[in-house]
């Protein structure tokens, strides 16, 4: 499979992530795959799932750890279907710049919304992980207009290992 470059200024305003090889399963998503994170990063999910469990909240894994090979699968198919690389981008990173290649970063869903949507912002997870999710490491990437040029994602959370 050999993608197109990505387009000039790309790889100076999005970062490019290192492959994580430490992973351990926390269980299926909510399309039935097995899912993968970071050894720190999935201890803190479980964490964080449990307590916001316990208040009532059900907080649906949707994605974790995705290789390079899956980021380029998934851009390619896309290129096949039409669409333009530069299209591509403002939704999926290009192969090698995605935060899922350190298995730190979960996409998270609610019963209460379409899954990877804007209206995840709605719903009491979200205000939930708003509210809580800091105290367990994670951070929200991709607030609206961030400097990355990528396009507003509610759903996806990223687990910050703690400066020493
Ligand atoms: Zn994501």
């Amino acid at each position: 499979m050999n993608l197109p470059p990505p387009p000039a200024g790309y790889e100076d305003r999005v970062p490019r992530f290192a492959e994580e090889t430490r992973l351990c399963g926390v269980g299926r998503d909510a399309f039935g795959r097995e899912v993968r994170l970071a050894v720190e990063a999935a201890t803190s999910w479980e964490a964080m799932r449990a307590e916001a469990g316990r208040g009532g909240v059900k907080l649906l894994l949707l994605s974790g750890f995705r290789s390079v090979e899956r980021q380029a699968e998934i851009v390619q198919k896309k290129l096949a279907a039409g669409l333009t690389l530069e299209a591509i981008l403002r939704v999926n990173a290009y192969p090698g710049f995605s935060e899922h290649h350190t298995g730190r970063a979960v996409d998270i869903g609610s019963a209460d919304c379409e899954h990877l949507s804007e209206a995840f912002e709605t719903t009491r997870e979200f205000a939930w992980l708003r509210q809580h999710a800091a105290r367990f490491g994670f951070t929200l990437s991709y607030p609206r207009d961030n400097a990355f040029g990528i396009a507003y994602e509610p759903w996806h959370w990223c687990h910050l290992p703690k400066s020493e």
